[in-house]
């Protein structure tokens, strides 16, 4: 069993934000786990520009989306830079980025409910549609994958795990619905379509996702 480690007190306070607000923007959660997968795949992207031992082949860099309904899940891979071990818990444990405090400190100041299109939220955006994010990284260079685990503000775990390409998968089980809210929308291959149309038409590598025919 992995150990459960705490979140430093600043990702704490603006994970419970994430967790217990009431959004109309929530479906900005995509826009920010694709712009990580994007800048994971530009980190490989510039480091072939210097390192000659590596090649960027393009066909080789995309974002995949897929949602399964019968797990309730969302999963976002990308074949990017991947995190370390040390990377897993530093970077998705600490509000390192300026972007992300600016955010929290702007929220608290103003109740800013509906500031939260405006800025860079973050990874921790994910918490506004998933009880449980589960990353599983492998990194470049390294032949040793991890599982990084949160269910809220309680913490996070660690843990050794199996990947067999370097990048990263972000999975989300989406939360069940309420009387006031309904996250399925979040499942539906139509929906999903319209965000990423909406947020993400820029993003300059493929995002992939299967069509179902039914
Ligand atoms: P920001 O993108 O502003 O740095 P985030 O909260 O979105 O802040 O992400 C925090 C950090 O976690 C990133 O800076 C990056 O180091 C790491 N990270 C998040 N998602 C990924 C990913 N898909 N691949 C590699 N690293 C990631
Ligand atoms: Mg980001």
């Amino acid at each position: 069993m992995a150990v459960k480690q705490e979140f430093q007190a600043e990702s704490k306070r603006l994970l419970e934000l994430m967790i217990g607000a009431i959004y109309t923007q929530r479906e900005i959660f995509l826009r920010e786990l694709i712009s990580n997968a994007s800048d994971a795949i530009d980190k490989i992207y510039y480091k072939a520009l210097t390192d000659d031992s590596l090649t960027f082949n393009k066909d080789d860099y995309y974002i995949k989306i897929v949602p399964d309904k019968a797990n309730r899940t969302l999963t976002i891979s990308d074949t990017g830079i991947g995190m370390t071990e040390e990377e897993l818990v530093n970077n998705l444990g600490v509000i390192a980025k300026s972007g992300s405090l600016a955010f929290k400190q702007q929220f608290e100041a103003k109740d800013g409910h509906n500031i939260i299109g405006q800025f860079g939220v973050g990874f921790y955006s994910a918490f506004m549609v998933a009880e449980t994010v589960t990353v599983i990284s492998r990194a470049l260079g390294s032949h040793k994958a991890f599982k990084w685990e949160s269910s809220g503000a309680d913490g996070f775990t660690v843990e050794p795990w199996e990947k067999d390409t370097v990048g990263t998968d972000i999975i989300l089980k989406i939360k069940a619905n309420t009387e006031e809210d309904n996250y399925d929308e979040f499942l539906e291959e139509y929906r999903l379509r319209q965000i990423i149309k909406k947020y993400s038409d820029f993003i300059r590598y493929p995002i992939k996702m299967d069509v179902t025919r039914t």
